[in-house]
């Protein structure tokens, strides 16, 4: 059952606050320049912590979350108990939706039906409770954010080429949407037609739309093992995809000490 490792996990992490420790107000955190946008954690802890390390670096105040928070590796309960902590904007993902239901997961292959039926067990009522709550579209401020598409959101079909980010597009209301679901980082762009473009960074233009993968904080499926997330700057209009490097040997030793599926931890070596 629960334990408070999640509470003790979210103390260790410093969350910028809007002053500084001489009292003095921190413009950059009291404007909110530069949001971490982060998902597909999937109980990744040293992952987790480690993009959250980054994005302080980088200068984020603002924090978003894609979902599937749980699902996979062997924290899902401190990786809950951090994202809820942060009391950001979160969007709720199909493991998430997996972990808080009862249902029999047959849609899902057998390695991700082991780690929720798994998962389940390690959460409390009212954490599953809280993943049930979660919406599936969310806008924050000027911009858009669901885990899997925008055209059916809660079909969790993915998005890996134009023409599946086309069918998002003529849901898209904003200029910019970030989802997830795919671990692999992408970004699409729409004028007059719809385009993948190349690169980790975009700068956004008037009149574009985009729609942005972040990838994946616990799971990368990109051939690159290091967690994947995005810097989203305001001020300068522009949008990067950042990799972080984190203690992968100990998620590995957690998920086999755990009794889950080697092939889980295994696979977070290839970024696969
Ligand atoms: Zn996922």
């Amino acid at each position: 059952m629960a334990s408070d490792g999640g509470a003790r996990a979210a103390e260790r992490l410093d969350f910028p606050s809007a002053h500084h420790k001489n009292g003095q107000l921190n413009p950059a955190l009291v404007f909110p320049m530069k949001f971490a946008i982060f998902g597909d954690i999937h109980a990744n802890l040293e992952a987790l912590q480690a993009v959250l390390a980054d994005s302080q670096a980088q200068g984020c105040a603002n924090y978003v979350c894609l979902g599937d928070i749980v699902g996979y590796a062997a924290n899902p309960v401190e990786c809950l108990e951090i994202v809820r902590s942060m009391n950001c904007p979160v969007v709720r993902g199909n493991h998430d939706e997996g972990a808080a239901s009862n249902s029999s997961l047959e849609e899902l292959n057998p390695l991700a039906q082991r780690a929720l039926l798994w998962t389940r067990d390690q959460l409390a009522d009212e954490q599953r409770q809280w993943l049930r709550d979660l919406k599936l579209v969310r806008q924050v401020r000027d911009f858009t954010v669901v885990h899997a598409t925008l055209d059916s959101p809660g079909s969790w079909g993915y998005v890996t080429n134009r023409f599946d980010a086309m069918a998002s597009f003529s849901y898209q209301f904003t200029q910019v949407c970030f989802y997830g679901h795919t671990h692999v980082p992408r970004i699409f762009e729409k004028d007059d037609t719809v385009r993948g473009l190349r690169g980790d960074e975009v700068h956004l233009h008037r009149g574009v739309k985009y729609f942005i993968n972040v990838g994946s904080v616990g799971q990368p499926r990109d051939g690159d093992w290091r967690s994947a997330y995005a810097v989203y700057d305001v001020q300068a209009q522009t949008v990067q995809v950042r990799r972080v490097e984190y203690d992968l040997p100990a998620t590995q030793g957690k998920i086999l000490e755990a009794g889950l599926p080697s092939l889980l931890a295994e696979r977070l070596s290839l970024g696969k």
